[in-house]
């Protein structure tokens, strides 16, 4: 009895309530006065941003916001499409963290595990980090069948069938295959990754030693291995890809080739991987990274910071302009794991990720994986993370109420 007086409550209710809600245009959240950044839609102007029910409704300049449940002035800031990093670790290692206590401090709300699970352990992966993450996750699944917890020299454990068949099994979840730390000789590592990626038509994502003694090189690499749309990461590292040539420091022509038949290039910052000399030279010679990412794990978040915002100042350092960056750290990885434009743009109607961002000016020093300081006036700062509609991190609280303001009750939060 008492159900069914509910039941007819909320019928009452939600016939009553729907055509006004509908009129009113009731937001959830209202982001007003901030400078919009989303080179999707060509927009880097002025504009408030409406969500609802998780997702983007309208952006626009001036939005009423009498009908807002929650207004935010985000004046002075930049709002941007979460940032999308493709290359982070969630699993498989010591060094893994776990995505959201890093991600959404970080304005990020999309990541890609960058190779923790493989084909036989992927379903511990997704109970112990897919289930639980509020992030959205996505996967480049281990060429090797134990992934990074297993033996990465393992060539006997690359099955490039049963790891593209994990992927057919998994296509909302897994975006490609990745191959990585392999120390041995020769191409069957990268073959056997490739083979994968053929299989399952996804692409594959490559860190690959070329030091002399592997047999490998750069130019047969990117030029006859390496398919369009796969990716090498650790870009201006020079042990995976030689960039530039060591006497003259211009950019080799195999890797303008490389980019002209479609294979992509990953910042993959990391530990180890961003190193002034050939970043600086590269970008001086127009050859930016296709995406920007941060390889994120313990060791690197301590040694090089190498969140996005970090990552990304450091481009802004070496000349890549604010809408270019946001660019490539939003809609380019997004489309390079093919999850463009449901991920990587403030498209109305699209799942509500944003970050809102702080330039600073000053003086501000950042250092590579050698240890050489360079010092940049401008710095990048992760304020608000919203995820599907919801904020998720609010470091200098702008979203919260004043303590003591009318309507203000006192009760703590649960
Ligand atoms: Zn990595």
């Amino acid at each position: 009895m008492h159900g069914t007086i509910r039941i007819s409550l909320a019928v009452l209710l939600a016939l009553a309530g729907t055509p006004a809600a509908a009129q009113e245009s009731v937001y959830d959240l209202l982001l007003t006065g901030g400078h919009v950044i989303d080179p999707a839609n060509d927009i880097d102007a002025v504009r408030d941003v409406a969500v609802r029910d998780g997702k983007i409704v309208q952006v626009a300049a001036a939005i009423p916001t009498g009908s807002a449940k929650r207004i935010v002035d985000v004046k002075g800031l930049y709002v941007v499409p979460g940032l999308v990093d493709i290359h982070a670790h969630h699993y498989g290692y010591a060094g893994s963290l776990f995505p959201d206590e890093t991600a959404f401090p970080a304005g990020t709300t999309t990541v890609v595990d960058a190779g923790g699970p493989g084909w036989r352990n992927f379903e511990d992966y997704q109970e112990k980090i897919l289930r639980r993450a509020r992030a959205r996750v996505f996967t480049f699944i281990n060429s090797v069948g134990l992934g990074m917890g297993g033996e990465e020299d393992d060539i006997e454990d690359m099955n490039p069938r049963a790891t593209a068949d994990k992927i057919l099994a998994f296509p909302d979840l897994i975006v490609g295959v990745k191959n990585a730390h392999f120390g041995g000789s020769g191409w069957t590592s990268v073959d056997r990754a490739i083979e994968a990626g053929r299989l399952s038509n996804t692409p594959v994502i490559l860190d690959n030693t070329i030091l002399s003694w592997t047999g490998r090189d750069t130019r047969t690499k990117v030029l006859e291995k390496m398919r369009p749309g796969d990716i090498h990461t650790h870009f201006y590292n020079d042990r995976h890809v030689e960039i530039l040539d060591r006497r003259t420091n211009r950019v080799q022509p195999y890797m303008h080739a490389a980019r002209k038949r479609g294979v992509l290039f990953d910042l993959g910052h990391g530990g180890g991987s961003f190193l002034w000399p050939v970043a600086d030279r590269a970008m001086a010679q127009d050859f930016p990274p296709d995406t920007i990412s941060t390889d994120l794990h313990a060791g690197s978040i301590l040694s090089t910071e190498s969140d996005m915002p970090n990552s990304i100042s450091k481009m802004l350092l070496l000349g890549m302009p604010l809408r270019d960056v946001v660019y490539r750290s939003t809609v380019t990885p997004a489309r390079t794991i093919k999850r463009f434009p449901q991920v990587g743009t403030l498209g109305e109607g699209r799942d509500a990720d944003i970050a809102v961002l702080r330039l600073d000016e000053g003086v501000f020093s950042f250092h590579d994986a050698w240890g050489k300081k360079r010092l940049g006036t401008q710095r990048l700062l992760n304020v608000l993370t919203v995820r599907a509609g919801e904020i998720v991190y609010d470091r200098d609280a702008i979203a919260f109420p004043d303590w003591d303001a009318p309507g203000s009750n006192g009760r703590t939060r649960e």
